[in-house]
């Protein structure tokens, strides 16, 4: 699956940087996914030629609605960049006079609504638009208080002239459900953005948000999907992804020679050649995008049950491997991706504090392994396989039955 890492490990050597052994998985301050030869030999046959960028961005934009089931999309340097320039596009339409003014939005539709239980650090990535989030509803569920979370008319009553977009961040446990915002956002005119990034597995989400009526769903490239870590996809409706790309794509032609393809930017419906917008810094490469469209068409043929089972297989024989260790209990678990997952968990009342040790200990020694830290607070460290290679297993198991006893 990861071949490719091993040729890379001599050029980080070059640059003195070490490879660490990823047990978190896909997350981007590790680097994100490793990617597949197939992948890096498309970036590197798409180096070699020069293309006009938008052209390529309308050809992908084809592959992403055949398996999206969206009209249209775009490749962005990630689903951060995707909530940028969704929100533009949502804040601008396809004015090129307020998308010069952004991120100054006065007299535009500058806010944003969010269930305050889906707020985020992610969420900077809106504001920089140049709106300002509205929070609605009281998540009760998280605080211990009660059951409650945001409600559908809290929502709704929040919708003023000034509302550009409603952002809902997908999760399985996300309140109120897609379909209850959306039915609000179609009746009262509002887009709705979905910051779908880390919801792949499963493949079938690629169409869910979209098949329930989102505008634009964002989703990262780098992470489950296998494309170049600083990839992502923003797809949705024609008039909104138009109005995206514009913010995104470098505009530096001269206004009788701006000829992009019609189905994909529409100049009829535009007053003028849009000037480089709020996305420009969010700009990506041919070598991303046709790394990003090789990954996606990938991560829709392969089997599913066959990566997970892959995954799993890892897991399984790190447990044998330390089975019965001291000082902590072993048992498998199931990750929010499917795959089976090791968790270590430390007794005590400074389990906490001891699995911080220990995760500390793993993380200096040579090479550094990084373990999953999102229980640490119960004590717990997570072994997640979803970035290891088969003869990684040996050393993280090596490691461990030094470190806990
Ligand atoms: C990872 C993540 C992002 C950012 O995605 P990038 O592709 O790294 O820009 C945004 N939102 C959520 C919920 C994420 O998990």
């Amino acid at each position: 699956m990861n071949d490719g890492a091993r040729t890379t490990v001599s050029i980080y050597e070059e640059f003195g940087v070490e490879p660490i052994i990823n047990a978190v998985g896909w997350v981007t301050r590790l680097g994100g996914y490793v990617m597949d030869d197939v992948v890096i030999s498309a970036m590197a046959q798409a180096a070699k030629h020069s293309v006009d960028m938008t052209e390529l961005q309308a050809a992908a934009s084809k592959v992403i609605s055949e398996i999206t089931g969206a009209e249209a999309g775009l490749v962005t340097s990630g689903a951060a960049a995707g909530l940028l320039l969704a929100t533009a596009a949502c804040v601008t339409g396809a004015d090129p006079s307020k998308m010069a003014r952004l991120p100054e939005t006065e007299g535009m539709r500058n806010t944003v609504i969010v269930p305050r239980s889906h707020r985020n650090l992610y969420d900077h990535a809106v504001r920089t638009a140049g709106v300002r989030l509205i929070e609605v509803g009281l998540s009760d569920r998280f605080s211990g208080a009660g059951n409650r979370d945001c409600e559908p008319w809290e929502i709704e009553a929040a919708i003023t002239k000034d509302t550009a977009a409603i952002l809902y961040v997908a999760t399985p446990w996300a309140r109120p459900s897609l379909d209850q915002v959306v039915e609000i956002g179609r009746r009262r005119g509002v887009p709705v953005i979905v910051d779908a990034a880390a919801q792949l597995p499963p493949a079938t989400n690629l169409q869910a948000f979209i098949a329930a009526g989102a505008d634009l769903v964002a989703f990262s490239g780098g992470k489950a999907i296998g494309g170049p870590q600083s990839s992502g996809i923003l797809c949705g409706r024609r008039d909104l992804i138009e109005a995206a790309a514009l913010q995104m794509l470098d505009l530096d032609v001269v206004d009788e020679l701006w000829l992009p393809p019609k189905q994909y930017i529409d100049r009829s419906g535009i007053h003028g050649v849009p000037p480089h917008g709020i996305g420009r810094p969010c700009k990506v490469g041919k070598e991303e995008i046709v790394g990003l469209l090789v990954a996606l068409r990938q991560f829709v043929k392969r089997d599913e049950k066959d990566a997970v089972e892959a995954w799993s297989g890892l897991t399984r024989e790190l447990h044998a491997q330390v089975e019965g260790i001291a000082g902590c209990t072993v048992r498998i678990a199931t990750s929010k991706w499917g795959a089976d997952v090791l968790e270590l968990t430390f007794p005590g009342d400074d389990a906490g504090k001891r699995a911080a040790a220990v995760a500390r200990e793993l993380q200096t020694g040579k090479p550094a392994i990084v373990a999953d830290l999102s229980k640490l607070y119960e004590g717990v460290i997570r072994i997640n396989p979803y970035c290891l290679r088969p003869e990684q297993v040996r050393i993280i198991a090596g490691r461990l039955r030094r470190i806990v006893n």
